[in-house]
């Protein structure tokens, strides 16, 4: 079997109506009939033209070589591609959609799911949390108050969820709200902020009660003073753990605010390759790791991130923050993986323009949890009114 040609895709904005995201995926045809997706991670508030054409310039690279071959074609990306030696979410980005297409097809070649070609499957069913809920359920619109945290908390637990996550410094430049971070001098709180995100998280721990997990989202947002300030914050609402207190070319920093606080620390959606997690497993700063597949280096890359991370211990969510590719692909690696520890569905997931992206529409959390799907390859297939509407440039 060999590559014939690679479709970069691109779906504009108006194809993908919630936030700021414009995706974009390559799919590999290969002369055996078979083609494989895969989506590439750096496509929300910048990147997706880079990209978009990065894919483009890779593809000749591939065209004629064995798609079995995602290791030898991996390596020969990173040793050809001169940037993939100094780090970047561009180049890893275009790396990974391709890496995530070349398992699409063995799995479709041999007629098996990704999870069995990675091992086997741990479980049938992923449990999932309600992700960035700060945006509400239905809408985009940032929520504000106490009671609007209480109230979609509330509905989170309606819906079947036993944990969900909310960014309580998120922002409303646009629409008007509480900036949060226009209040700070540079890395601390006033104290009247600290409040208002206390009082949000603890309106969300009356939301969904005593026994349900709360993440608390810090989106990179925070330096270490005021990231240790909101750690002390929400640290007596009992949280499952802090994500991205701290930017993660900053490991000292991370390793500091460890010690600082009781609640667990999670990073490594902006972080490639195993050498970019392995300081936070060897300074025992990270609890856990969400490597997001379509930035760290692909399926490829993605597992031997997870097996690294299993001999320190520490747990494994893949970011999700795309379309129903990079879901399916994320879903793959967390039924194959012993130190799986939660799957986040992003309420943009739940939205009907997304769910339209993708051919099968079994990736919504039925009582918080996903079934793992049986077909071959990661599952999952861009739709043809996705087709239809995308940007396709093909190399051959
Ligand atoms: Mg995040």
């Amino acid at each position: 079997m060999r590559i014939t040609s690679v479709d970069a895709i691109l779906i504009p904005p108006e194809e993908f109506k919630f936030g700021n995201s414009r995706p974009v995926l390559c799919r590999i045809n290969t002369d055996a009939g078979y083609y494989g997706y895969g989506e590439a991670g750096a496509t929300f508030f910048m990147g997706s033209d880079a990209v978009f054409a990065l894919i483009q310039e890779m593809a000749p690279l591939i065209i004629g070589m064995d798609p079995m071959y995602n290791e030898v074609i991996w390596e020969k990306i990173y040793n050809n591609g001169y940037w993939t030696k100094g780090n970047g979410a561009i180049i890893y980005s275009a790396l990974s959609a391709i890496d995530i297409a070349l398992w699409d097809i063995r799995g479709k070649a041999t007629g098996l799911p990704v999870y069995a070609l990675l091992g086997g499957k741990f479980r049938d069913k992923l449990r999932c949390y309600a992700s960035q809920l700060q945006f509400g359920f239905d809408k985009t619109d940032p929520k504000f108050s106490a009671e609007e945290y209480r109230e979609v908390a509330e509905e989170a637990v309606r819906r079947g969820y036993d944990a969900v996550k909310v960014d309580p410094m998120v922002f409303g430049r646009e629409r008007g709200g509480e900036q949060l971070t226009s209040k700070q001098e540079f890395a601390f709180f006033d104290h009247k902020t600290l409040n208002t995100i206390a009082e949000r998280i603890e309106a969300t721990r009356q939301g969904v009660g005593k026994d349900a997990d709360i993440i608390v989202e810090m989106h990179c947002t925070t330096r270490l003073p005021n990231a240790i300030q909101v750690a002390k914050a929400v640290e007596p609402y009992d949280i499952m753990y802090l994500e991205e207190p701290i930017a993660p070319l900053c490991p000292d920093a991370t390793k500091q605010l460890a010690e600082s606080t009781t609640i667990p620390l999670t990073n490594g959606e902006r972080t490639y390759l195993r050498s970019g997690f392995l300081p936070f497993l060897q300074d025992r700063s990270l609890s856990m790791l969400q490597p997001d597949l379509g930035l760290c280096g692909g399926l490829t890359e993605g597992k031997k991130i997870a097996d690294m991370a299993y001999t320190y211990d520490v747990g494994i969510q893949a970011h999700v923050c795309g379309t129903p590719i990079s879901v399916a692909a994320g879903v793959q690696l967390e039924a194959a993986i012993a130190n799986f520890t939660i799957h986040e569905t992003h309420v943009s997931c739940l939205h009907d323009d997304f769910r339209e992206m993708g051919t099968y529409d079994d990736f919504v959390p039925i009582n918080g949890y996903i079934t793992v799907p049986d077909r071959p390859g990661i599952g999952q297939e861009l739709s043809d009114a996705a087709l239809r509407r995308a940007v396709i440039a093909t190399i051959k």
